[in-house]
């Protein structure tokens, strides 16, 4: 198939050959300032050359998505529009083999885990959102008034207008279209700037949007970077209307600033902390699995995975010795491999981060469990930015490994003996993202769910998501809920119309 986004080639083939485009009016643009490189993260190699849209650019970008809001698209029914999302959807999964080669050149991540994941979930996005925007409903009121005759008040809902998506790139296609698809299907139109290190898949899907019949100008996509570049100039952009953003906590500080002028509403899902707890009375191959993929899942960098494990004294040795071996289990190498279960942090700044943690952790007096180094691996996979999964104890909660987000494959194990002791411990986090709790003791689950301060709670399960529910973080792990209704909510805007009758 002829496609405006280059195939990766193989390193012997030129860069020239292999430069993306931005996605701006429903055409493939490489307008910008400069360029710059996309590597492979296993590898190193270089994947394709990714223009830096400059301030003209992202202004292109917002006017054409303006524009849009006035066009076919802001005339169309929500029936109209749920059967263009559902072409989306489809098409998605009629290029699947093209959207998983990008996704996991562009991330490193294993091919096993993007092709159950990242692809999958990007189109279940468009088909969930096209169903909910079917239902969405509004209230009514009827009041009386002196005359007798009464009033009657009803509420309408409208798209917000421009919506500005600014993505990470742990989960490229799957966070990206969480956005996109629900604010599409409220009507609205959006300016989408991944993140630099995963640039492919949002532009491959411009051509699913033309195809599928999505007007030009609806879905944009710029490249770049935060500040001073492309995600900074979209943010304070003043035609754009409201910012969904998701990200590192500090990053989401500076889009509230950026959207402070204008007034502009924001969504913010940030970084998290975020503990496990886990009970004596637990099924314990069933918390050894969650829990490991909690930790190692991704590479460790899940904004909802665990980097703090609280364990009851009486199973700790026996948990340790276990996440361990599932640890040690793991096998890093080249993401296309079907036997390949760990790949690569996203880059090698990355792993210089999370390296400077493995080094923080054996300065803090931390118990090396597992781990704690680079694995030995061929070439050309030895230029690549793995890290070993890493298990320590004997941190301290004061520790700066207990305390930050590392967004790698490691964690802390801790033992507790007390139920409201290890509440308190998982509650004290200036994060309050997600959670999973092993017992098999419902009532104590109830209790304990209902006491920890985070927005997502699992009970024996972890990363089990239904797309209706809230989604989002309390504390520095966001503001808002997105999901179901709650997106709904937030890419509308609801005008109340009172009638006299
Ligand atoms: P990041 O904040 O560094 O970058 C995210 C995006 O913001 C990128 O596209 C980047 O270019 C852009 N950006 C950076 N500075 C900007 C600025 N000043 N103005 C506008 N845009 C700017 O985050 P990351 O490293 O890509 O992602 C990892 C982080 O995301 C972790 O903290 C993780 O916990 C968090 N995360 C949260 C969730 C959630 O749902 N809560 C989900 C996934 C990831």
């Amino acid at each position: 198939m002829n496609s405006a986004v280059p195939r990766y080639q193989g390193a012997a083939a030129s860069a020239e050959t292999a430069r993306l485009s931005h996605f701006i009016d429903g055409r493939f643009v490489p307008a910008g300032r400069s360029s710059f490189e996309n590597r492979h993260p296993a590898t190193g190699e270089l994947i394709n050359l990714v223009p830096e849209a400059d301030s003209a650019a992202i202004d292109d970008a917002v006017k054409a998505a303006r524009r849009a809001l006035k066009g076919p698209w802001g005339k169309m029914s929500e029936q109209q529009r749920s059967a263009i999302l559902r072409k989306v959807a489809d098409g998605i999964m009629a290029r699947f083999d093209d959207f998983l080669a990008a996704e996991v050149l562009d991330t490193g991540k294993p091919k096993s885990l993007a092709s159950h994941i990242d692809i999958p979930r990007g189109a279940a996005n468009f088909n969930v959102f096209a169903d909910q925007v079917l239902t969405l409903s509004t209230e009514t009121f009827r009041m009386a008034t002196p005359d007798g005759a009464g009033a009657l008040n009803y509420a309408i809902r409208g798209p917000r207008g421009v919506i500005a998506v600014v993505c990470p790139w742990n989960l490229p296609l799957l966070l990206m279209t969480w956005k996109v698809a629900p604010a599409l299907a409220c009507g609205n139109t959006v300016v989408v700037k991944p993140s630099e290190e995963t640039p492919t898949t949002a532009t491959l899907l411009g051509e699913i949007m033309n195809e599928a019949g999505v007007p030009p100008g609806v879905y944009n996509v710029v490249h770049g970077f935060g500040e001073d570049s492309a995600g900074e100039y979209l943010t304070s952009h003043p035609l754009v209307d409201g910012i969904t953003f998701t990200g590192e906590t500090r990053t989401g500080e500076a889009i509230m600033r950026a959207a402070s002028r204008g007034v502009r509403p924001v969504s913010l899902e940030l970084g998290g902390k975020n503990a496990s707890l886990v009970f004596a009375d637990c099924d314990m191959d069933k918390a050894i699995e969650g829990v490991g993929r909690a930790v190692f899942a991704n590479c460790g960098q899940v904004c909802l995975g665990t980097e703090r494990v609280y364990v009851e004294r009486p199973i700790f040795d026996q948990f340790t010795q276990r996440l361990k071996q599932a640890a040690e289990k793991l096998k890093p190498g080249n993401p296309f491999e079907a036997a390949t279960t760990l790949g690569p942090l996203i880059s090698q700044v990355h792993r210089d981060k999370v390296l400077s943690y493995y080094a923080k952790a054996k300065a803090e007096g931390a118990e090396i469990v597992t781990g704690g180094g680079i694995p030995e691996l061929p070439a050309p996979y030895s230029a690549g930015s793995f890290v070993e999964p890493t298990i320590w104890t004997g941190l301290s909660e004061a520790s700066a490994v207990m305390r930050e987000e590392i967004f790698g494959p490691c964690c802390n194990i801790v033992p507790f003996d007390e139920e409201d002791a290890v509440i308190a411990l998982a509650n004290d986090s200036s994060y309050g993202l997600a959670t999973s709790i092993w017992t098999q003791n419902l009532t104590r689950a109830h209790r304990v769910a209902a006491q920890v301060e985070v927005g997502i709670t699992w009970v024996n399960s972890w990363f089990l998501r239904d797309l209706r529910t809230p989604f989002g973080g309390s504390k520095q792990s966001g503001i808002g809920r997105e999901g179901g209704v709650h997106s709904m909510e937030f890419y509308t805007e609801l005008r109340n119309v009172c009638v006299k009758l």
